[in-house]
């Protein structure tokens, strides 16, 4: 295989419209292939020349090379890993010891007119520079880059890509721990991990944002997460991906979304309809959750029938005027919204309404996985708390 061949499949590799999905499969299996047939033949390509150089005759100058210099470079480096025509000067122990496949790799004996830059081998990777530049940062960096940090998702993806493919553990780790606190398996990390507004006059209000979570990421993220749980194996991270998925607008579901790289994400024709059918059912379980407005029905146990009529007729009205509120297809809204000092509502009804729509909110909730058929690849959900979640809750 030749250093261009090699070129060619990094540029499919990120192919921008990841669609479809089953192949973008492929081709990620295909390109790890690759790495590891570049470990067992070819892992020190020939250097290229231009057409005028003479092979054979006096060494090349270094501006005669088509590397731009990366970061890291390091001046002590003893392995050169290429990119894209990208250079990244790295220390051959560090890579090895924190990966078995580029143990493996170098582990294989070189030829003796293998590519050398300055003295140092020089490696052909089937990566893109951006996601090479950020896996070596974060190695090089002892583990430390993003520590306490809040990192950009499209960062997280690549350390979770090159992390799964070559076996970085610890990245892989702390990509896969970063994205659980963005989509938990657990209802109370969901609840702690989203901000809502839900309070008047947005009624019961919108899922507007994650809130502390240490990923600086949007919900349209959600749409690569759905990608990158399939493709790295992190399975658990499906229900809720699709039901924040299920709660974006039509436009990012039908055309999807350019990240902060460029890159377009857009849902498998699988993923699409899983969400679909899903959005359906979560509608079906909101309407239930909601019936007293819906319906106006007193609570058996109000003390203030008159108020209570007038307030359920007010939040009745309210929601015919913008059916986007009180969580059309969202069961999983806190129920703030019923509990307000604002509200209309005799305190026992608000405990009784709320006390029902908490139930409706755990049946949604426990049910992700079978409403968006994902319940094949996560057989454990919704997750049990730990006794570790139990201290911290
Ligand atoms: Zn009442």
């Amino acid at each position: 295989m030749t250093h261009i061949e090699s070129l060619t499949l990094s540029n499919q590799q990120h192919i921008p419209v990841l669609e479809p999905h089953v192949a973008l499969l492929k081709l990620d299996v295909l390109c790890f292939g690759l790495s590891s047939l570049m470990a067992q033949r070819i892992p020190l390509t020939k250097r290229r020349r231009r057409d005028s150089d003479d092979a054979g005759s006096s060494p090349p100058k270094r501006d005669e090379l088509a590397y731009k210099r990366g970061s890291p470079w390091l001046e002590d480096g003893n392995i050169i890993l290429v990119a894209e025509g990208t250079a990244f000067r790295v220390l051959q122990s560090i890579l090895s010891n924190s990966s078995e496949v580029f143990r493996d790799m170098f582990s294989v004996p070189q030829p003796t007119d293998a590519e050398k830059l300055d003295g140092v081998p020089v490696v052909q990777m089937p990566d893109s520079k951006r996601d090479l530049s950020r896996v070596l940062n974060a190695l090089f960096d002892g583990g430390n880059l993003y520590l306490g940090q809040q990192p950009h998702f499209t960062t997280v993806c690549s350390l979770l890509r090159l992390g799964t493919k070559y076996q970085l553990a610890a990245l892989r780790k702390d990509a896969a721990d970063r994205l659980e606190k963005c989509f938990p398996k657990r209802l109370r990390h969901f609840n702690n991990s989203l901000s809502t507004v839900s309070s008047p006059p947005n009624l019961a209000g919108w899922i507007v944002d994650f809130a502390n979570v240490p990923i600086n990421i949007k919900f349209s993220d959600a749409i690569a997460v759905v990608h990158l749980a399939q493709e790295c194996d992190l399975p658990y991270l499906l229900p809720t991906a699709l039901f924040i998925c299920s709660q974006l607008g039509p436009e990012k579901l039908a055309h999807g979304y350019r990240d902060r790289d460029g890159t377009l994400w857009k849902l498998a024709p699988r993923d699409l309809e899983r969400c679909l059918l899903g959005t359906e059912s979560l509608r079906e379980i909101a309407q239930r959750q909601q019936a007293f407005v819906i319906q106006t029905i007193l609570s058996p146990v109000c003390i203030a029938p008159q108020w209570c009529t007038t307030d359920l007729l007010t939040l009745r009205t309210q929601r015919l005027k913008d059916m986007k509120c009180v969580g059309g297809k969202n069961p999983l809204l806190d129920d703030g919204w019923i509990k307000s000092p604002d509200r209309g509502l005799c305190n026992r009804c608000k405990n009784w309404y709320a006390e029902h729509y908490g139930e409706q909110h755990r049946e949604a909730w426990c049910s992700l996985a079978t409403l968006f058929k994902v319940d094949k690849l996560v057989p454990v959900w919704p997750a049990p708390y730990t006794a570790e979640d139990l201290k911290i809750l």
